[in-house]
């Protein structure tokens, strides 16, 4: 199996290429150049089996030049319960009306990024010997919160790596920031960026094309690469919790094999819901794929007309999350959906980038219409929406993943389709705790983050995550804001210090 890039369909690398790169010479994502596909009967096979073993199968289609022994050691260094807090790895929550809450939080930072950042560190310093060995690798992130503290979490003191992380200021949740700031390990570094995500994005994706730097770092023998979601290393990993979940379902009698599912993806990046899109190429029967967005709407936007278009009012709202307006990994999805047309890829994004915007033609608005639902809602829907379920399911919901129940109700209301339904969960609500807390009808009063949290507690008869309840006590280690021109040096003075 071999990967092409988006800008480059006739590039073919290797998965530990991809993987150690990041992103392609030429700006591009790299793409597996096939789906391989699941039979039925390995479907099936995966019923009786643990998430390792789910995992250790999907990883052996996509990344055919690891080794046996290689994969087996990275699935099981990173699924297992001194890094979960269940052995299933992620749970299903089955609430009323078909819907099942596939919880992708019980990991150490209590978002969905642990999924797949749990893996990459193993699946990076494999593909590091195998392509570049002795070289150290300083790995880079943009961060809306999330992956920016499950990546310090993954990589913390893992030899021959280092990471530098970059979230944009006032943009992220106070628990989120508290998670980061009081990071630990010896080869990490956290900073503050004014600006938004899309600034600390653009700024990250511009240190990787910055020949400048990249000299220098050659020098100290240093690569540069990413633990965004850009990295197939990233997406790989997240396909696998969709198949996980398909093979749990007919275990457990919830459907049989073969009714096909709705899955429900609150969306900032479009990177998980794109592994939805791969799990159903690998042949998840899966119904639509429901693509669910807060205020900053460019996707409803795009998949419901054709038409990308980043000029419009940023939104920060009580998602941060999702609160993007250029979605990396669209770039994939429309790579494959033109017949893996690098030209047109290339002309559609640097419209984006020259103008902000670009229409597909009509051949992909029809697959786009076929493939997806696409929804959005307001910050105050998805408070309502979060007292709605609590109060009529007893289940407490977090802002992103409240966005992908409210866009389901809508859709379910506006289709009348009944078909079982996944939906992501993809943080733990007391991540989001003061959102959550007012959500539910609490007086969010305190300014106290954890004063607040132990009222949420009390109210809701719920508890935090033990891995947020160890911040309390933890020092700030990471004080630092620049400019977004400033993201080089900082990169630079961290490594050469
Ligand atoms: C990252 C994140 C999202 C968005 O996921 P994408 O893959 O970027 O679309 C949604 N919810 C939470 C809690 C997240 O951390």
């Amino acid at each position: 199996m071999n990967y092409a890039s988006t800008r480059n369909s006739s590039l073919k690398v290797t998965s530990a290429h991809a993987i150690v790169k990041g992103l392609s010479d030429e700006g591009g994502l790299y793409v597996p150049e096939s789906v391989p596909a699941l039979s039925k009967e390995e479907i099936l096979g995966l019923c009786d089996k643990s998430y390792v073993e789910r995992a250790y199968t999907v990883f052996s289609k996509f990344l055919t030049d690891f080794t046996d022994a290689e994969l087996r050691h990275c699935v099981e260094s990173a699924y297992n319960t001194k890094n979960f807090d269940t052995d299933n790895i992620a749970e299903i929550a089955k609430l009323k009306d078909g819907k099942f809450i596939l919880e992708l939080w019980h990991g150490p930072t209590c978002a969905f990024k642990d999924m797949a950042l749990q893996i990459l560190p193993y699946l990076l310093t494999t593909s590091a010997k195998k392509e570049v060995d002795g070289k150290q690798i300083a790995i880079l992130v943009a961060t809306s919160g999330d992956t920016g503290k499950a990546a310090l979490e993954g990589f913390k003191d893992v030899p021959g790596t280092s990471i530098s992380v970059f979230y944009p200021d006032d943009g992220v949740s106070p628990m989120q920031k508290r998670q980061m700031t009081t990071q630990d390990g010896n080869n990490v570094n956290v900073c503050a960026v004014k600006g938004n995500f899309d600034d600390c994005q653009n700024g990250v994706k511009a240190i990787f094309t910055d020949k400048e730097i990249e000299k220098k770092l050659a020098e100290k023998n240093v690569l540069l690469s990413s633990a965004n979601s850009i990295n197939w290393g990233r997406l790989a990993p997240q396909i696998i919790y969709y198949i996980s979940t398909y093979a749990q379902l007919v275990k457990d009698g919830d459907i049989a094999y073969g009714d096909k599912v709705n899955i429900v993806v609150p969306t900032g990046n479009f990177g998980n819901i794109l592994a939805a899109y791969y799990a159903k190429l690998m042949g998840i029967p899966v119904n639509k794929l429901i693509c669910a967005s807060n205020s900053n709407n460019v996707l409803t936007d795009f998949i419901n007309t054709g038409v990308y278009d980043r000029n419009r009012k940023f939104y920060t709202t009580i998602s941060p999350s999702m609160d993007i307006l250029i979605s990396s990994n669209l770039e994939r999805l429309l790579y494959h959906l033109t017949g893996e047309n690098s030209a047109l890829i290339n002309e559609w994004f640097d419209a984006l980038k020259t103008s902000g915007r670009y229409e597909v033609g009509d051949d992909v608005k029809k697959q786009l219409s076929e493939l997806f639902y696409a929804g959005c809602c307001s910050d105050g829907e998805t408070k309502a929406q979060i007292h709605k379920t609590f109060t009529e399911e007893k289940y407490l919901l977090d802002t992103h993943s409240a966005v992908a129940v409210k866009v389901y109700e809508d859709y379910r209301a506006a289709t009348g389709d009944t078909a079982k339904t996944i939906i992501a969960s993809t943080a733990n609500p007391y991540k989001f705790g003061r959102a959550v807390y007012s959500a539910v009808g609490g007086k969010a009063d305190t300014e106290d983050e954890f004063e607040l949290i132990s009222h949420l507690e009390q109210e809701t008869g719920t508890t935090m995550p033990a891995p947020l309840a160890a911040t309390k006590d933890k020092a700030v280690r990471f004080k630092n804001t620049v400019e977004k021109q400033e993201m080089g040096s900082v990169v630079l003075d961290f490594l050469n210090g």
